[in-house]
């Protein structure tokens, strides 16, 4: 995954041929596409294939099962050509070492959910969160997703894990956070969908926000 607009568009539609029509049409201004349960659950596995034309593909299945079933569930991920998984931290190292080793062998990358975006993201899972980060720094996954709805957790998260792991960082728009102040607490990447994949214009929505991450970047230095 390149770091030029920093944007990953989360594509949460039901639609295969609107899934194809906004990737294509948005592909310039994003560096990867994610797909959940509601485009794969409505249009099938091979979506993923088909989007990889345009982008790299996150596959965020969230996956929390015990090892040997995130084993068979990352394998069918990265065989139908995703570059990359998100899986819980929560269920314990062994299922995460699972994804890792699969992970590996296929050379694509896992990202682990450290702490959940929405306003219930802060009843279980903020608590273990930053215990979950180090677990994720120490088995070797290449990133983390944490909340751009809280860019002081995204920030603390950053310390923990220092240059080691990427962040990916959903929440903008539609959930209240803003790109750039993500971007400044230590994001790589922010995750935005609705605010996208809804717009009159996606396009020139997602044109917007990258105008609006390199205006902080610039500001940085
Ligand atoms: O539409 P919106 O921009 O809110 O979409 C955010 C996306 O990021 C959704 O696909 C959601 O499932 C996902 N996500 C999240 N919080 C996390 C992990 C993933 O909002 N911690």
């Amino acid at each position: 995954m390149e770091r030029k607009t920093r944007i990953i568009l989360a594509l949460d539609v039901s639609d295969r041929e609107e899934a194809l029509k906004i990737a294509e049409d948005v592909s310039e201004f994003v560096d990867a596409i994610k797909v959940g349960y509601p485009l794969v659950l409505a249009t099938g596995l091979e979506i993923i294939r088909e989007l990889a034309e345009f982008a790299p593909i996150i596959a965020d299945f969230k996956v929390a099962d015990i090892p040997n079933t995130n084993r068979l569930i990352c394998e069918q991920v990265f065989e139908v050509g995703a570059d990359a998984v998100i899986v819980q931290g929560f269920t314990g190292r062994d299922s995460l070492d699972a994804c890792i080793e699969v992970a590996s062998e296929y050379r694509k990358d896992v990202f682990v959910v450290s702490e959940m975006s929405h306003p219930g993201g802060a009843e279980f899972l903020q608590p273990v969160g930053e215990a979950i980060a180090r677990m994720a720094a120490e088995a070797g996954a290449s990133g983390l997703v944490a909340p751009a709805t809280r860019p002081e957790r995204v920030k603390k998260i950053r310390e923990i894990v220092g240059d080691k792991l990427t962040i990916i960082s959903p929440g903008v728009g539609a959930q209240g956070g803003r790109a750039s102040n993500a971007i400044a607490a230590g994001a790589d990447w922010v995750i935005v969908g609705r605010s996208i994949y809804k717009a009159e214009l996606p396009k020139k929505a997602a044109s917007e926000i990258a105008a609006e991450i390199e205006a902080e970047l610039r500001r940085e230095g």
